[in-house]
């Protein structure tokens, strides 16, 4: 089998007890058979644990489950932030789910990939303070593949190179975040329609302009058309509102998101974004690493259901999304975004969107719409910003291009890397794009 890693995470150590929002609290946690076997062993002794261990666990229909305490709390979960049934019985006799968040494994035929995932917030501090892109790590061991009677064999070995040309594209930071979500987003339409076609064999020929280093590969945006980019995100924010929050707090942090923007007319939404886009001018790697994310863990499941493009949508919208919230909250924080309260945006919408089938079954339904279909998401990404200087409106401003990824970058190890540089690009070295 092929197994193939993102480097970054083999540095991964839970924080344990100094965790700022611990994975130990949530709805539900399941033992496999062979832990809850191992449990009974212990349930078998009758001591005072064993006896605590049996009201502590749930069968129903031949499935055991942790009953958690009233505020979602794992009942070992110990005062200290510590797992007791790590601290008594050892590493190995912790549930499966337990010892392996935050890494997940998804397999198809001969391959598997290992991600790790953002919701928990250690590796959100790794993802965030390492601003290179993410390295993947191929091995191969003897282990059989896993057969599964849906996979589309024809399509695995031909959509792999796509996706990875995906994952490519998302980090190039030749194009700016805007390009990049255009770019994404047109391939992702046509590589939609080959598979609808069953033409695989004409997927090669789509990623080829990027191989030859067209960084657009030949793709071109619209021409600018006003103020759809600001209805459309207005309704996206509108529309999260809506959805079902765990944490009280969360959904108040997004209803106030909402009111901050309603009010704004389109000039003020217009010079907010732009403002934000400076403000966040070397740190837009960070929306590049969630667009990964996404775009990584859930392409290749093209194979069982023949879905490219909504994923891809799904990807770049939340995103674009998170950019949105993002400079909401550095709106209502006097004009601060720090690396910590994007970890914790992050965090939560991972926690409660993205994590919540329910909330991502809505978000996929309501995508399709007529109100997110291409030419409308197209025109709005091509939109300009037009900031606002002494009441006359400035050039037409795209969002400003990162710092190219250059010698300097990959000269230093990645291990000493803490923080990522942020320095503020001065206005007068403003880049003047014009619109695609
Ligand atoms: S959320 Fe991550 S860092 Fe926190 S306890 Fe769980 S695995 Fe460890």
């Amino acid at each position: 089998m092929i197994i193939r890693s993102l480097a970054l995470f083999d540095r991964f150590k839970c924080a344990g007890s100094a965790c700022r929002d611990t994975c130990c609290v949530r709805d539900k946690l399941v033992l496999d058979n062979k832990t809850y076997f191992e449990y009974q062993r212990v349930i078998a002794k009758g001591d005072a644990f064993g006896r605590r261990m049996v009201a502590s666990i749930s069968e129903r229909n031949g499935v055991a489950s942790f009953r958690m305490r009233d505020n979602g709390e794992c009942p070992f979960l110990m005062r200290n932030g510590l797992c007791e049934l790590y601290v008594r019985l050892g590493p190995d006799r912790i549930c499966e789910t337990c010892r392996k968040f935050p890494t997940f494994a998804k397999e198809y035929g001969n391959y598997r990939e290992i991600g790790c995932s953002f919701s928990c917030p250690e590796v959100l501090r790794l993802v965030l303070t390492h601003p290179e892109k993410f390295e993947v790590r191929v091995r191969e061991n003897d282990t059989e593949p896993v057969s599964f009677s849906n996979l589309n064999a024809k399509l695995l070995p031909l959509i792999y190179p796509v996706r990875d040309r995906f994952l490519e594209i998302a980090q190039d930071r030749r194009n700016t975040l805007r390009k990049t979500a255009t770019v994404l987003l047109k391939l992702a339409a046509e590589v939609q329609s080959v598979i609808d076609r069953k033409a695989y064999d004409e997927l090669a020929s789509l990623i080829a302009p990027f191989e030859a280093g067209d960084p657009m590969g030949g793709i071109t945006g619209e021409e600018p058309a006003t103020e759809v980019r600001e209805v459309l995100f207005e309704k996206l924010l509108k529309l999260h509102t809506g959805f079902e929050y765990k944490r009280q707090e969360n959904a108040a942090r997004i209803s106030r998101a909402y009111k901050t923007l309603r009010p704004e007319s389109f000039e003020e939404r217009r010079a907010r974004e732009l403002d934000f886009a400076w403000y966040m001018n070397n740190r837009v790697y960070e929306y590049r690493k969630w667009l990964f994310y996404l775009l990584h863990r859930d392409l290749l499941d093209v194979v069982f259901d023949g879905k490219f493009y909504p994923r891809v949508r799904f990807a770049v919208l939340t995103t674009l999304c998170l950019f949105e919230l993002g400079s909401l909250e550095w709106k209502s924080r006097d004009k601060q975004f720090t690396p910590q309260n994007q970890e914790e945006l992050f965090r939560n919408y991972a926690r409660e969107i993205d994590d919540n089938p329910k909330n991502v079954a809505r978000l996929y339904k309501k995508l399709n719409g007529s109100a997110y279909a291409l030419p409308k998401l197209i025109l709005a990404l091509s939109n300009p910003i037009k900031k606002p200087t002494d009441g006359a409106a400035a050039e037409p401003l795209e969002e400003p291009v990162e710092e190219p990824i250059g010698e300097k970058a990959a000269e230093t190890p990645a291990e000493t890397v803490e923080t990522p540089p942020v320095e503020q690009a001065p206005a007068d070295e403003a880049p003047d794009g014009s619109p695609q």
